[in-house]
């Protein structure tokens, strides 16, 4: 056994390399242990506004400034009908710098992120695969990898990191992944050259579009070089039954979007990497964990929780909990106190925020719903809702929506109608 790091993160994803970053950066031996070798295809691509001040704090904005990556300004929502919202502009409800984001190719954006771990005085294991934890009763002291090519090694941490995404290693190996009723979900998705691009600052929206029969929906996300990230979302149930393959039920789903299938017309099909299959599927991919940390260890990002791509929460949550799990480390460090209430103590106020996403996802998949309609019956809660589409969901303001969400969702359900 070698002397112990510090911190040894697991996966070197956004929640990862954010974690890494800090705590390096405050004077603790910092390792990161990635499966694969950077860069890496990823999906996850439309980022929330509110990502802006994590990136402020790892000092990356001016490496995204300068990234080809397009400009994020809206969110734009088509129903089943074709009909399309007005875009949901960020800056409507505050104008600031920070309410325009990006749509990254997230091969680049996670190099990005990882260059600057690394730059902070983090180290990264690359091609280096986490087998298994190293226990002392109940606290969790080390690790035990397989660098590529090599025997597997044990390597003592005070703290281990759990970033692995949706493998979430250590909630899988303590028994701590609890299912989300209701959102059993898959996805297949692909990308295109030339596709439709709306002029003007439209141009990097996200546009979110429901399939006719509401049964599935796509998301539409610009990125560099032309290309055009198109999938869809179903119940895993309703998308990936019959034993088609992910080519005709994207076919079959597209035939029932019109909307879709104009803006892709004469597009080229192109992978997203050299060697990539065409079509990518992932299902079931939504579910939370019963704790947050345990002595020694904690979870951030997917490993702790992940909801729905629907709102593109998910790597601003990784960055934020990637984040407040930095701070509680650095505490803990330098406190010597590294028992799970030091190290999970941000976690009640992230699943605050997640519960208000969650109410959002429940809305969309809720038959009979539409956002149109509910601003035009409560027009004050129209910035509320693009507060939350920007990711300000530690903020209590703009939770007031749910005092009449909550109850129009409740009259929708039981009723069939809201009125
Ligand atoms: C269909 C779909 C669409 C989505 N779209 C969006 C979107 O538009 N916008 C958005 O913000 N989010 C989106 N997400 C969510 C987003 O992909 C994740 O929330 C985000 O990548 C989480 O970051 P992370 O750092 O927690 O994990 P990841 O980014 O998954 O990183 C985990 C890393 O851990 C490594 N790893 C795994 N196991 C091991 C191991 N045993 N040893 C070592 N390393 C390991 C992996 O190689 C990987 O690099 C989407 C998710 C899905 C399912």
């Amino acid at each position: 056994m070698t002397t112990p790091y510090d911190c040894v993160v697991l996966g070197a994803g956004p929640a990862g390399t954010t974690t890494a970053a800090l705590v390096a950066q405050a004077g603790f031996r910092t390792l990161v242990v990635e499966r694969d070798r950077f860069p890496r295809f990823h999906v996850g691509e439309s980022l929330m506004p509110e990502t802006y001040w994590v990136f402020q704090r790892l000092g990356v904005l001016d490496r995204l400034k300068r990234s080809s990556f397009p400009k994020k300004y809206s969110v734009q929502f088509v129903n089943h009908a074709g009909k399309e919202s007005a875009p949901f502009y960020f800056f409507e409800a505050d104008p600031r710098e920070c309410s325009v984001t990006w749509q990254v190719l997230r091969s680049d954006f996670d190099q990005l992120m990882l260059e600057n771990a690394l730059d902070k005085g983090a180290e990264c294991w690359q091609e280096t695969r986490a087998l298994d934890v190293l226990t002392e009763g109940e606290r969790v002291v080390g690790v035990r990898v397989q660098r590529r090519g090599q025997p597997p090694q044990e390597v003592p941490a005070r703290v281990v990191v759990d970033a692995t995404g949706q493998q979430s290693f250590l909630a899988h190996r303590f028994g701590l992944r609890e299912e989300l009723p209701g959102l059993r979900k898959a996805s297949v998705w692909t990308y295109f050259r030339g596709a439709y691009r709306d002029p003007g600052i439209d141009q990097g929206a996200t546009v979110i579009l429901h399939t006719q029969d509401r049964q599935a929906w796509f998301w539409y996300i610009p990125l560099p070089d032309d290309i055009t990230s198109v999938g869809v979302v179903g119940d895993t149930d309703y998308l990936l039954s019959g034993g088609k393959s992910p080519q005709q039920v994207f076919a079959e789903q597209v035939s029932r979007c019109p909307a879709v299938a104009r803006r892709i017309e004469g597009a080229e099909q192109v992978e997203p990497g050299p060697g990539e299959p065409r079509y990518r599927v992932i299902r079931d991919f939504s579910y939370l964990t019963r704790r947050p940390a345990g002595p020694g260890w904690v979870l951030v990002g997917d490993a702790f929780g992940f909801l729905d791509p629907i709102y593109s929460s998910g790597v601003f949550l990784a960055l934020v909990s990637g984040q407040w799990a930095a701070e509680a480390i650095i505490h803990g460090l330098e406190s010597g106190n590294l028992s799970a209430e030091q190290l999970g103590r941000w976690a009640e106020p992230l699943r605050r925020g997640m519960k208000w996403i969650h109410k959002l996802i429940r809305a969309f998949y809720t038959p009979g719903f539409s956002f149109g309609r509910f601003i035009r019956a409560y027009p004050q809660h129209r910035n509320n809702l693009t507060d939350l589409l920007v990711g300000k969901v530690f903020h209590q303001e703009a939770g007031r929506i749910f005092d009449d969400l909550d109850p129009w969702l409740e009259r929708l359900t039981a009723t069939g109608s809201a009125n």
